[in-house]
């Protein structure tokens, strides 16, 4: 029997699902993702809460503009394969961007649903729908792989294997180009593989993306800092008749306060590499070790130090006190990485800033002395500026430090082709639309252009400078 078309009023009747996740106590036990997924039956029961708006709001708030009223119109209809079709049209990495995507305050900000409930957490779960048909794809045998063009005979050198590298070398492979990533690391996925933990992206995921790429013979050589093994100049004479730059932004900030070069003090970058890509958690039945600690202080108030203050009390600490100079208001963070954090445990240290840090006599971290703040009027940023309180200094017992105040971009490339221009972040300078650089056929996306921002911003960079590559590659028009 035909199933009766709900009204709008009865499809914001249907609660919000709740995806289920490792309790807290649990989960800062292991590793694993602390979310499990929605079920086949809550995804549908989600999914019949979109109201299919014609004007369609959350496309507007998605940066690659998946069509997000069609996918979920076919989750509704028990139609998986045709909805991960219909976001794999914009979305290369739909199992990704589902679970790191700042939804709330992207495609889900803008739902009419959240808007009629008057709250944007009773949106509805685009990024959460989008994950569950994503999983589901890669849980079936044979998932098709995608068409590729004749060969051009044309060559393409992809520098950094990150979101913005796999989607450009994704995008020109189908043109039938030949691709060749080179990246630094000797493991591929960028900030996926090295920066975000596996208990909120788990690596396998990353990896079966690469893989895909391998299997459309897209060329992967690791081990390979462009910079310093072969310069751009020199990759464009044997052959790449374009290049493309998706080097991330992977240069820690410091506080720059005394101290700061103490034992025990880590980059966010460096403590997070150690223990994701080299699985130091593991330590010794892995090379890479990680100090241990009871008392650790993070700094900053981002995902980045969201996700080192949570791998830290995965290794053990039993304090860890997150130390942010504003207030919970204006932590950048998302707000579901905050409420994990906090719900495992990890101590919000608001208002404070580090001023220096405090050594034993063998030159480690033993403390960590910090102002208390109040916020005055609102800065460039449109946040309200943090005020030092005068004489309120207070030390805080540590052994481990991390410093996730923000990345800049590593200048080895620019530095290594003149021609390619910056700005004063050091960022590489790309038009917005082709993401053409100063230099004739090279181009730029990612947060190597945009600064430390998002991965699906990457992509969506990646998208268009792979539509500009091919263009270039079939006119040779610049
Ligand atoms: P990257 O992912 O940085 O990849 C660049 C690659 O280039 C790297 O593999 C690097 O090794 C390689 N490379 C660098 N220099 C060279 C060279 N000279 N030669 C060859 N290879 C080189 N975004 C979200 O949307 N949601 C989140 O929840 C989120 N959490 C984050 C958590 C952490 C800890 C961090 C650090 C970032 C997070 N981000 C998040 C930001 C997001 O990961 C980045 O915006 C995104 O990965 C940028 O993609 P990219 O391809 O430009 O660069
Ligand atoms: Fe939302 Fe990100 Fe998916 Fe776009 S890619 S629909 S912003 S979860
Ligand atoms: Fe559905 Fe919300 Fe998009 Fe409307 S705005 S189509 S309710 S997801």
């Amino acid at each position: 029997m035909e199933k009766k078309e709900l009204t709008n009023k009865e499809r914001l009747a249907i609660p919000p699902q709740k995806m289920p996740e490792q309790g807290p106590k649990e989960r800062i036990g292991n590793v694993n993702e602390v979310p499990y997924g929605f079920t086949e039956e809550m995804a549908v029961a989600e999914a019949e809460r979109c109201l299919q708006c014609k004007n369609a709001p959350c496309i507007k708030g998605c940066p690659v503009e998946v069509n997000i009223p069609v996918f979920i119109k076919f989750i509704a209809e028990r139609k998986f394969r045709e909805a991960v079709a219909v976001i794999k049209e914009t979305n290369v990495l739909p199992a990704v961007c589902g679970r790191v995507c700042p939804q709330e305050e992207q495609c889900q900000k803008p739902c009419t649903v959240g808007k009629s409930l008057k709250s944007v957490d009773k949106a509805v779960q685009i990024g959460k729908l989008e994950r569950f048909v994503a999983d589901w794809e890669m849980n079936q045998a044979g998932s098709e792989s995608p068409s590729i063009k004749p060969s051009t005979g044309k060559k393409i050198a992809v520098i950094g294997c990150g979101p913005a590298g796999i989607t450009v070398a994704a995008d020109c492979r189908r043109a039938g180009h030949e691709v060749t990533i080179f990246e630094a690391l000797h493991k591929p996925g960028g900030v996926l593989a090295y920066g975000i933990p596996e208990f909120r992206l788990p690596k396998k995921i990353v990896g079966r993306e690469v893989d895909n790429l391998v299997s459309m013979g897209v060329e992967l050589r690791t081990n390979m800092v462009i910079g310093k093994i072969y310069t751009i100049e020199e990759l464009m004479a044997e052959g790449y008749e374009a290049v493309f730059v998706g080097t991330g932004a992977g240069l820690p900030m410091f506080l720059n306060i005394p101290g700061e070069n103490l034992n025990g003090v880590y980059s966010a970058n460096e403590y997070l590499t150690r223990a994701n890509l080299m699985q130091a958690y593991s330590f010794p039945n892995t090379d890479t070790p990680i100090a241990r600690a009871s008392n650790v202080a993070v700094f900053g108030g981002g995902n980045v130090a969201m996700d080192s203050a949570r791998t830290a009390l995965r290794l053990g600490a039993k304090n860890v006190y997150l130390v942010y100079r504003r207030s919970h208001e204006e932590m950048p963070a998302r707000k579901e990485e905050i409420h994990h954090a906090e719900e495992e445990g990890v101590q919000m240290n608001l208002l404070q800033n580090p001023v220096r840090f405090i050594g034993d006599d063998k030159g480690w971290v033993k403390a960590v002395e910090c102002l208390r703040m109040e916020l005055g009027e609102p800065d460039d940023s449109g946040r309200r500026r943090p005020v030092p309180i005068k004489g309120s200094e207070f030390t805080i017992d540590v052994d481990v430090c991390i410093v996730a105040i923000g990345n800049a971009s590593n200048p080895l490339i620019p530095h290594t082709t003149p021609d390619i221009q910056t700005n004063k972040w050091g960022n590489i300078i790309a038009d917005p639309e082709t993401l053409k650089t100063t230099k004739k056929g090279v181009f730029a996306g990612g947060d190597i252009v945009l600064g430390a921002a998002t991965v699906i911003l990457a992509m969506g960079q990646g998208r268009k400078a792979a539509q500009a590559i091919n263009e270039y590659l079939a006119t040779g028009a610049w």
